[in-house]
């Protein structure tokens, strides 16, 4: 071959268009890019092919029963009784399948994907990842505001299971078996009645797209997230033993409870305090019906079988999740104070002071940890550079230090 035909056997560029040419046998050659190009795909199969081997090590799966899953999550998350026993359950019931060798003639057990509702802060996903733990499978958070259709901005729901992906550093066999947490599902509410008017992308169209994924079915999953695009390399996941936990505060369910239940009662029902107490506690009766009033069509209920509720958090509760779980936060910052040699001590009272704000801030439990960080945190720029080796938080100190914290400057509405 005359010299100036020179050309990159892979992509065709002539000897002049590229800055490298390297010759192998029989008259072939390869450009500096391809080349590139080369190496970029040799790595991810490697990384594909590495994981397929050396999975299933890392997450052996840890089964436990139901009582014995209640009463870890005793430890570390305070109240909810029936959302916990209902997740005992249903998780027991669901790794059951997992560890089950089905014949064909042999009953099938389905899967229980389960709907929590309840406010924000009153442990939904606390929940949900404190079970993760304990069952020592790969995990994932997900907002389902993001999502929408795909062809629309935003992102597919098949990326929840990127993320899936991810915090098991790419293990294929680990993320089949893992659980994924879907927060604010009541976001994703079909718009409307009418479907004719304006598509309805980031509503019906997600649920939609979640049904196959929520039943178990082969997915194509972008390793990085986002949208699918044709050149990308995808990873197949079959979501068929993953559990999808979902949850959502679905503000006002409790009215539509109220209308459902005060419609189906028949005659009248004259025991005054049966009537009170059910008004108050009108949550533990949700169902799926409920939440189709929603705008959550009825296939995703469907699909998502076991509804449970999360009560709100009142002043007791707030002040034992102060003190009692495990990894509390009052353990928490004696700990943080212990490394650095110093014994804490707080007053009760202060207990009682921060759980007050706490609700006046309509902070709920969320609100009390930035309350401890405002009380606390000149003592703990202060303290390493002192001799001091002990500290006492009392209801003076814990007042004068809210008092001047940003927080404090906010206005209660
Ligand atoms: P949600 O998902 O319901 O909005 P989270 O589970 O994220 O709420 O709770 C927020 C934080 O509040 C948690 O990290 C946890 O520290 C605390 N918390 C909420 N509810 C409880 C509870 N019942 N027991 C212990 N801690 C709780």
């Amino acid at each position: 071959m005359p010299k100036n035909t020179l050309h990159c056997s892979f992509c065709g560029k002539m000897r002049d268009e590229v800055k490298i040419l390297i010759a192998g046998q029989d008259n072939v050659h390869i450009c500096e890019q391809c080349v590139d190009s080369a190496r970029e795909i040799v790595d991810q199969e490697m990384a594909l092919t590495t994981q397929r081997f050396t999975s299933a090590g890392a997450f052996k799966l840890n089964v436990k029963k139901p009582m014995e899953i209640k009463a870890h999550l005793d430890q570390y998350i305070i109240g909810q009784d029936d959302a916990k026993k209902v997740l005992a359950v249903a998780v027991y019931n669901h790794y059951k399948r997992l560890t089950q060798k089905v014949h064909e003639d042999e009953v099938e057990i389905e899967k229980s994907n389960i709907i929590m509702v309840g406010e924000t802060g009153t442990g939904k996903t606390l929940l949900a990842k404190t079970i993760a733990k304990l069952l020592n499978v790969p995990f994932a958070i997900v907002d389902a505001t993001v999502f929408t259709e795909a062809g629309y901005v935003g992102e597919d729901v098949e990326s929840m299971l990127t993320r899936l992906l991810q915090n098991c550093d790419y293990d294929v066999q680990a993320a089949q078996r893992g659980i994924v947490y879907i927060d604010e599902i009541d976001k994703i509410a079909r718009k409307g009645d009418n479907p004719s008017i304006t598509r309805d992308v980031s509503g019906e169209g997600v649920q939609q797209g979640l049904l196959k994924m929520l039943e178990g079915t082969e997915v194509l999953v972008p390793p990085q997230g986002g949208r699918k695009h044709p050149e990308q390399k995808l990873i197949k996941i079959n979501t068929q033993n993953i559990l999808f936990l979902a949850g959502g505060a679905f503000d006002g369910v409790d009215r539509v409870i109220a209308r459902r239940i005060n419609t189906n009662a028949i005659g009248f029902n004259v025991n005054k305090e049966l009537q009170d107490y059910q008004r108050k506690n009108l949550l533990q009766y949700v169902n799926a019906q409920d939440l189709k009033s929603f705008g959550l069509i009825p296939e995703l209920l469907g699909r998502m079988p076991v509804v449970t509720h999360l009560e709100p958090l009142d002043a007791t509760v707030l002040r034992s999740i102060l003190t009692e779980p495990r990894n509390s936060l009052v353990k928490q910052y004696t700990k943080l104070f212990e490394l650095e040699g110093i014994k804490l001590e707080i007053e009760p009272e202060v207990y009682a002071f921060v759980v007050e704000k706490a609700m006046e801030y309509k902070l709920g439990a969320r609100g009390l940890r930035s309350i401890c960080e405002q009380i606390l945190t000149n003592a703990m720029f202060e303290l390493p550079s002192l001799k001091q080796r002990s500290f006492v938080v009392t209801l003076d100190y814990a007042t004068q230090q809210f008092a001047g914290s940003r927080l404090s400057k906010l206005k209660v509405a």
